[in-house]
């Protein structure tokens, strides 16, 4: 029974959630951690068995997407059973993955038989030297291999997701939409959130507007306005003349997309946080592991949680340091 009960104190609907399944990734980017990260001990993790659960009452109550994000979603042991258990939830209409690519080659035809539907790939730069330098670790080679075998799985949508730093990769905006188009793919560009402490790295002082973006796509492609909207922060154009790629904007600063927001995330240790820029949250870990079997109980947390949702982010450029959360505890 699809019982939409999880409404806010301001009259949104949330149909959305998004699940960070592990806070470790393969890769350092510099926008995402610091270097030397220390990550959570395993048994301060919700088991797959207990993400399930939690996903199954969020179904229950009305939502019908769910987006698996980490860390590196892929290099969390056993995941392909995860997607395999979320994928025969009657009522998830849209099952999706944000990952950097750089284990897709081998999972991508099992995603998409467990039932993901789409797929979004970090990809900040085409030149492997940068993206050396961005990711401090990471490999361009593989992240562009596992984009052709996820283009070849057959997803209904496969997008890039581009972080622009003014002075790292701005001036390949062009490059990374000429390869989207190249591809028939979405790509989706992003500004960068002040969000956990990045060592020297400050968002402020590389900030790129998405509007500086478009006067730079301006010359070679014409956007057109779609009046799309994902209950986020993105606005999506069309592509005259490239009909299979659209490209979105991802711009905390520049627009307020809060008031109709539709998303509450889950980390990796299970805490439901009401907003990705404010530290509102419940700690649902507890309350599966202090009841276990009380459907009853973990339901009634999720909808009371859903009275602390605030009404917005507060992001601001020019503190060092907004949230104390890195970018992988919440995925994004
Ligand atoms: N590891 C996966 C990946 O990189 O796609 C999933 C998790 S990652 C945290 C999700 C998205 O958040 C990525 O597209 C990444 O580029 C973006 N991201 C990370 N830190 C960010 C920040 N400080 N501001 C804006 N986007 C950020
Ligand atoms: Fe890892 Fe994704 Fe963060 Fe990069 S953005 S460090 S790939 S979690």
């Amino acid at each position: 029974m699809t019982d939409n009960r999880l409404v806010d104190r301001f009259g949104r609907s949330i149909n959305y959630l998004r699940i960070s399944v592990t806070d470790r990734c393969d890769l350092r980017c510099v926008y995402c951690m610091s270097e030397h990260m220390t990550f959570l001990p395993r048994e301060q993790l919700l088991t797959l068995e207990e993400i399930d659960r939690i996903a199954a009452t969020f179904i229950e109550l009305g939502v019908d997407r769910i987006r698996i994000t980490g860390g590196e979603p892929l290099v969390r042991r056993n995941v392909l059973e995860l997607f395999r258990d979320l994928g025969r939830h009657q009522g998830l209409r849209d099952l999706t993955l944000t990952t950097n690519g750089s284990q897709l080659e081998r999972f991508a035809d099992d995603l998409s038989a467990a039932g993901v539907t789409r797929v979004n790939i970090s990809l900040d730069t085409l030149r492997a030297d940068r993206f050396k330098a961005i990711t401090r670790i990471g490999d361009l080679d593989k992240t562009l291999r596992g984009i052709d075998a996820a283009i070849d799985a057959g997803f209904d949508r496969v997008k890039i997701n581009s972080v622009i730093l003014r002075g790292h990769n701005h001036d390949e905006v062009l490059d990374l939409v000429d390869f989207a188009v190249e591809r028939g793919i979405d790509i989706s560009f992003i500004e960068e959130m002040p969000l956990g402490d990045n060592g020297d790295h400050r968002a402020g002082d590389v900030h790129y507007s998405s509007h500086r973006i478009r006067e730079d796509l301006a010359g070679r492609y014409r956007l057109i306005a779609s009046a799309e909207r994902t209950g986020g922060p993105a606005r999506y154009y069309s592509v005259e003349g490239h009909p299979a790629t659209r490209i979105g904007f991802i711009s905390p600063h520049s627009h307020n997309f809060c008031d109709d927001c539709n998303r509450v995330r889950l980390t990796s240790e299970g805490l439901l946080l009401l907003c990705l820029g404010q530290e509102h949250s419940v700690d649902l870990r507890h309350v599966l592991r202090a009841h276990p079997g009380d459907d009853a109980r973990l339901r009634q947390a999720i909808i009371d949680a859903m009275q602390i949702k605030p009404k917005g982010h507060e992001f601001d450029l020019d503190s060092h340091t907004v949230l104390l959360r890195h970018m992988n505890m919440t995925g994004g």
